[in-house]
């Protein structure tokens, strides 16, 4: 199953990192939550692809490292995702759904 595109409505957002909202629950290192809100990734499902971070054409994404998470031991950041251009690639092209677009949530 891929992120929840409602999580803003069913999260509630726990903090903040590197300038990035956080969605809980959190309970670190086996369950990170949500990083991000106009560009949203869900850290427990991220399998580290990287193919997002790579094609993002305004590059959006940033590793941050995750050690002892169980799906991958870094995740995609999206640091700048005050620069998206909503263009879906990175929505299209990862292969575990982890990532979700909405510019009514920046
Ligand atoms: S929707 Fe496009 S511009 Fe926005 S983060 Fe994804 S790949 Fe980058």
């Amino acid at each position: 199953m891929g992120i929840d595109p409602n999580f803003d409505r069913n999260r509630e957002q726990v903090g903040e990192e590197n300038g990035v909202a956080v969605w809980g629950p959190v309970d670190p290192p086996e369950k990170l939550g949500i990083h991000g809100s106009h560009v949203a990734v869900d850290y427990d499902i991220c399998v580290a692809d990287g193919a997002c971070l790579e094609d993002c054409p305004v590059d959006v994404f940033t590793w941050v490292e995750t050690p002892d998470h169980p799906a991958s031991e870094r995740k995609v950041e999206p640091t700048r995702e005050d620069q998206c251009i909503d263009c879906m690639l990175c929505v299209d092209i990862c292969p575990v759904d982890a990532i979700d677009v909405d510019a009514s949530r920046s």
